[in-house]
């Protein structure tokens, strides 16, 4: 039901509902964090709740909730029992970083999420320590473990970092073998919260020459319609690894998405700045119909692709946009 002015479908929304975090991912944000939105200027859980229902009636089917990191905003989880009863809505999901997950798995399970994002960019604690500037890696394996023995669906985000976390590209592809996960590596992108990124060393084509160079008998695995990772099986092994052309954007053609930020600002792509504040006209006093309205004539208006969207050096943080 909503479509842009390129013939995409728009059927995912991708909701941060916190710019805060537990962690300190080099690539994420400074050491010192970032300037944290205020209380006020945040969407309230109650105007989160109100666009989700517009959207899921309008034809939004999948909603994932990122931040920042969304556990540690107080009374995510009834929230997200409202969010999974919108009829009409086949799909909610979460990323996250682990570090507080483990105790809700279950509750996850019961109110019907099927599938998680997972965070985790080296299976060892030293570098995870020099990535994420906190100690928290045996956290994150336990909630790995726990979401799977809840038969939870676990896709592995991991960052692929010149000089830092290449090392870790075969252990966590050997990981696939006994697990039944998806790995994705993922190209930085220029969203460090500083602005000092501009180029990448390690490319979608390096990262998958490197599995493919040990593991010559990778076979490419069918990928969904609006997938944004190329995916591979090694046979034998449970799970698949694929890649995430983040910075290079091969996937814009297909781009079924939303974005909406912490401080309710309404993104058409990653790479533009935003579109326009859905927290100020929510604030104004708009009907569903004007918001949806709003929002159909954001999505009439989109760039066709990443690059065409992307005007300046971004000093952003992902935090403060959700990934
Ligand atoms: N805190 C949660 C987490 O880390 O999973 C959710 C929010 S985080 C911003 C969402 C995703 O964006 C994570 O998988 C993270 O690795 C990814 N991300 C953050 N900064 C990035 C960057 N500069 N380049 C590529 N991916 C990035
Ligand atoms: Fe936090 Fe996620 Fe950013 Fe890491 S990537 S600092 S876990 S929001």
């Amino acid at each position: 039901m909503l479509r842009d002015n390129h013939n995409r479908d728009i059927n995912y929304l991708r909701l941060a509902v916190t710019d805060r975090c537990n962690l300190r991912c080099f690539y994420c944000m400074p050491e010192q964090g970032i300037d944290w939105l205020s209380r006020a200027d945040l969407l309230s859980w109650e105007e989160m709740e109100r666009l989700c229902r517009v959207l899921v009636a309008h034809g939004i089917s999948k909603i994932r909730i990122t931040g920042g990191e969304p556990f540690v905003r107080r009374n995510l989880m009834p929230f997200l029992e409202k969010i999974a009863a919108l009829p009409g809505l086949h799909e909610l999901t979460l990323t996250t970083n682990g570090i507080l997950t483990a105790p809700h798995i279950p509750a996850l399970k019961q109110m019907g999420i099927r599938s998680v994002n997972l965070s985790l960019d080296t299976l060892d604690r030293n570098r995870f320590f020099a990535i994420t500037r906190r100690d928290e890696l045996p956290a994150v394996m336990n909630t790995l473990d726990t979401l799977l023995a809840h038969d939870i669906a676990v896709k592995i985000n991991a960052v692929v970092m010149d000089g830092r976390n290449t090392d870790d590209i075969l252990p966590l592809t050997a990981l696939t073998e006994r697990l039944p996960v998806s790995i994705r590596f993922i190209e930085e992108m220029p969203f460090n919260g500083s602005g000092t990124m501009h180029s990448i060393a390690w490319h979608h084509g390096r990262i998958m020459d490197t599995i493919k160079a040990a593991h010559p008998g990778l076979q490419k695995v069918q990928d969904g319609p609006y997938t944004t990772s190329y995916n591979y099986r090694i046979p034998g092994h449970q799970g698949t690894v694929g890649v995430i052309a983040a910075y290079t954007r091969s996937f814009c053609g297909t781009c079924n998405r939303l974005r909406i930020t912490p401080q309710g600002m309404l993104k058409t792509c990653l790479y533009d700045s935003g579109v326009f504040s859905l927290r100020d006209l929510l604030r104004s006093g708009a009907t569903d119909a004007q918001l949806i309205s709003a929002i159909q004539d954001a999505i009439s208006h989109r760039h066709p692709t990443g690059h065409e969207a992307e005007r300046q050096v971004t000093h952003e943080s992902m935090a403060a946009i959700g990934g």
